[in-house]
């Protein structure tokens, strides 16, 4: 059966979560009146997301990305990347935050995966402005959406069903793991799986997971 790896970015790929932290530090006001409320569910994140960034001026675009580029990957990452390329297994990135950080933090892993879905960002006009090819109903990247497009309009040669594994980190991939039947979980993830009583790998580094593949795949 064919395979495809969809990995979420923030707090998975990077050790620390650098969506939320560009939202405060780019937006503080903003940001402490209403992150408060998506956590509380009283804001779609949706609306509460493109908000803070659609109150960003333009011009600060620049210093988003380099506030960005530092922040570190978690361990295995590159390891891993080099594994699912022998393995000939797409690796798809699926992230709620902008594709520009995204593409500063992986550099020159970028040509190394097979797509990345998150955030465009069209800087034209004074403040910036958010687009999104798969907004959802609550969120402005939907990644069951983006999960199910390979089996549809973007799929992978002609695999009528891939065997979808989901790597993640927190509730914004809850959805994804729960349409997967091979989930790595941890953090905030793993505890709302436990509570849905749904099976999942535990990981900690990506090497964990490499490792765990091989010997399923019985590589
Ligand atoms: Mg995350």
């Amino acid at each position: 059966m064919e395979k495809a790896v969809f990995c979420d970015f923030d707090g998975t790929i990077t050790a620390e979560e650098t969506f939320v932290a560009v939202l405060k530090k780019f937006a503080p006001e903003l940001a402490a009146e209403i992150i408060p409320s998506m956590y509380a569910l009283q804001i779609p994140l949706r609306v509460g997301v493109r908000q803070i960034l659609e109150s960003i001026p333009s011009r600060r675009y620049g210093e988003i990305i380099e506030f960005t580029r530092t922040k570190k990957i978690r361990p295995g990452f590159r390891e891993f990347v080099d594994f699912l390329h022998l393995s000939e297994v797409p690796l798809i990135v699926v992230s709620g935050g902008i594709k520009g950080m995204v593409e500063a933090v992986l550099g020159d892993l970028v040509d190394r995966i097979h797509a990345i879905h998150a955030l465009d960002i069209n800087t034209a006009g004074e403040n910036l402005q958010v687009i999104s090819a798969w907004e959802g109903e609550s969120e402005l990247v939907d990644k069951v959406k983006v999960m199910a497009s390979y089996n549809g309009e973007n799929a992978i040669r002609e695999a009528s069903s891939l065997q979808l594994i989901a790597i993640g980190d927190s509730v914004t991939d809850l959805n994804m793991a729960i349409a997967s039947p091979i989930v790595f979980a941890r953090d905030r993830l793993a505890q709302y799986l436990d509570q849905r009583q749904k099976n999942y790998l535990p990981w900690n580094d990506f090497f964990d997971i490499r490792d765990t593949l091989t010997r399923m795949w019985q590589l």
